[in-house]
């Protein structure tokens, strides 16, 4: 596969196709100062991003939409030329609610289409205004939902889904994987326990040979193999750090070296919901 910043879409089976790398768009609401994300999607397009994931979760949807409609209008790109992924959230699962719930995405981003649409986790939440629905204990009123997963995977070094990824290649699956350089190790939300990927010994010194960080390592890895990655950044250099990816290429060896510091271990666990019915980290992919 001949990569490179003009052009990196892998082939989807529906004759689309999808950029390999993309910009990540959550931040904590509550930290991140309004705007950022705005600003972050417009160097990001600048730069050569062609595709945006986000969610209405995420809080800054319209920041986004905002972004792409400005560069737009600027003559900067085509609509065509971005990838949007949006995502349905647990409290809209039921088959009824999925559409209304994706024109309120358009609504928000101010966009015709959305590029995919996927659910975001697999455990539905009781429908309704609230995002979080909770009971007079405090905890979240689950939903049962009747489910085929239709779902992006957590994937990078320290945990490539060597089987899982085997099972997409054989059936045309493209796989996009979230928190590819290890997430922002946020403790509401993330297994800290895991040491951070960027400090890793072997990433840092394959970097040093081409002058490259372990975060431009992690992500040419996964491109490499064929796995759509999403880093998130709202700082404008590391945005242009993560897209210097194209002019170089890793050596078989050094591949191998990089699937051997596999620890199958999940980032991204989200145990506080583990108790849901379709809770699905217990299963092996
Ligand atoms: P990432 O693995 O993308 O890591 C993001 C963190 O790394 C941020 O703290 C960022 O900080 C920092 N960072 C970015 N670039 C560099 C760099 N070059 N060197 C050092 N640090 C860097 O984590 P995420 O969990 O955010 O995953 C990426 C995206 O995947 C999300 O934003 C979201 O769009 C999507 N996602 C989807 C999920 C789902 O649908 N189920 C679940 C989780 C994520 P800074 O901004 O300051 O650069």
């Amino acid at each position: 596969m001949n990569l490179t910043a003009e052009n990196h879409r892998v082939p989807l089976s529906d004759g689309n196709s999808i950029p390999l790398l993309g910009l990540g768009t959550y931040a904590d609401p509550q930290k991140t100062p309004k705007g950022s994300c705005l600003e972050s999607v417009k160097i990001a397009i600048d730069t050569g991003y062609r595709h945006i994931d986000g969610a209405f979760v995420y809080y800054n949807e319209h920041e986004v939409g905002q972004a792409i409609r400005e560069k737009i209008a600027e003559g900067r790109i085509k609509r065509e030329d971005i990838f949007y992924c949006g995502k349905l959230w647990n409290t809209c699962h039921p088959p009824e609610l999925v559409r209304p719930t994706l024109e309120k995405t358009l609504k928000i981003l101010q966009l015709d289409y959305v590029d995919l649409y996927i659910i975001e986790l697999p455990m539905a939440f009781k429908p309704g205004d609230a995002i979080y629905p909770k009971d007079e204990n405090g905890k979240i009123i689950y939903h049962e939902t009747d489910l085929c997963a239709t779902w992006e995977v957590e994937c990078h070094p320290y945990f490539t889904q060597p089987k899982l990824l085997e099972f997409c290649r054989q059936h045309d699956i493209v796989i996009v994987g979230y928190s590819p350089l290890g997430t922002s190790r946020d403790e509401t939300w993330v297994n800290v326990s895991s040491p951070p990927l960027l400090k890793d010994p072997v990433l840092n010194a394959i970097g040093k040979k081409y002058n490259k960080t372990a975060a431009q390592i992690a992500l040419r890895f996964s491109i490499q193999r064929g796995v759509v990655v999403i880093p998130k950044s709202f700082n404008p250099q590391r945005i242009k750090e993560n897209f210097q990816i194209f002019d170089f290429s890793l050596t078989e060896k050094e591949m191998k070296e990089i699937e051997a510091l596999n620890k199958n271990v999940r980032y991204v666990e989200l145990l506080m919901w583990r108790d849901h019915p379709e809770y699905p980290f217990s299963d092996e992919y």
